[in-house]
């Protein structure tokens, strides 16, 4: 292996014009990523990012040592963040809480800066907290389950969706599991549309049972895949897309096309090299504009 010439440079590189402290710690020891490889590769992908996080509430996980050391959620802003970080106090029933938002690449780069690895925004924007504008199925595999086996759920629940009348997207979360995601218009509180995706979950249930759970207890998953369909309830969150795990060989969550599922081998197969290397060849998923609702037909069928 050659040996990486790691002189310490006189003054911290800039990133979209934050400076880099420690450009070169190996947040990913493994992979040898460093932080200012991370804030690069954000800047890189900010025409992807900037558009699906903005306006967002996020909650961001923070490794300020790397991924081998301490790592902690963080979703209220700190007191040593600058302008480039927003912050919103979201009322909702008898508590409110601060939550961080963004609205350009120099939040984004600042978080880097601040050991953030992963973001994850809520499925709602600033304007309205109370109404969330997607709809997240979040499956995760129980032991044992093959990849093979979380694909197949995603389609079940794309062509279930389809016969709702609803589109879907695809994404693979860097981790174990994939995702699927409904863009609805802002017209359903967090009870309407929690009602609905747990009642979706449990149709999905009782059809499959050998196949789905939606028993949180880790135990009783067995070799199920966990149909988590919390992720759509006020200050859910789901990881974003591009975001970099913060998991050994530094893997990307990235939406996919429904046609790419098939050659899918793992939730964790991308790596930062190859998201650029996808931008360069034009392969990164368009999200085309949808604009979609849950019908009072669809609500009633999955009120109970
Ligand atoms: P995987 O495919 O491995 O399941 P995931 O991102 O879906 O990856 P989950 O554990 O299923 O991971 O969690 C789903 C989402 O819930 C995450 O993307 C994250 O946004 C949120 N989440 C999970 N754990 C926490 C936590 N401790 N604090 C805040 N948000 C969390
Ligand atoms: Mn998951
Ligand atoms: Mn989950």
């Amino acid at each position: 292996k050659a040996k990486t010439k790691t002189s310490k440079r006189s003054t911290n590189p800039r990133v979209e014009n934050i400076p880099i402290s420690h450009p070169d710690r190996k947040i990913f020891p493994e992979a040898e990523v460093t932080k200012e490889q991370l804030a690069r590769f954000y800047s890189e992908m900010k025409d992807y990012i900037i558009p699906v996080v903005a306006k967002r509430p996020i909650s961001t996980l923070r490794c300020p040592k790397g991924i081998s050391e301490k790592c902690f959620f963080q979703r209220n802003k700190g007191s040593g963040m600058s302008d480039n970080i927003h912050s919103i106090e979201i009322a909702h029933k008898d508590s409110s809480h601060d939550y961080m938002y963004i609205n350009s690449i120099s939040g984004l780069i600042e978080f880097v800066q601040l050991g953030v690895i992963e973001l994850h925004p809520w499925n709602v924007r600033v304007d309205n907290s109370e109404k969330p504008d997607r709809l997240i199925f979040d499956l995760d595999p129980g032991e044992d389950v093959p990849f093979e086996a979380i694909k197949l759920a995603t389609l079940d629940i794309k062509r279930r969706l389809e016969e709702l009348g609803l589109v879907s997207f695809l994404k693979c979360t860097g981790g174990k599991g994939l995702h699927v995601t409904v863009p609805v218009q802002r017209r359903l509180d967090w009870e309407t549309a929690k009602t609905f995706c747990r009642n979706f979950a449990k149709a999905m249930v009782s059809d499959t049972p050998d196949a789905y759970t939606i028993n949180m207890s880790k135990a009783k998953r067995g070799g199920k895949i966990f149909l988590d369909y919390l992720r759509n309830d006020y200050a859910s969150t789901a990881v974003m897309d591009y975001s970099v795990r913060a998991r050994a060989g530094a893997p990307v969550a990235v939406p996919l096309n429904w046609n790419e599922l098939d050659g899918l081998e793992a939730a964790n197969q991308f790596s930062i090299d190859d998201v650029l290397e996808r931008k360069n060849k034009k392969q990164l998923f368009e999200y085309p504009s949808v604009n979609q609702q849950l019908t009072k037909e669809v609500l009633n069928q999955y009120k109970s």
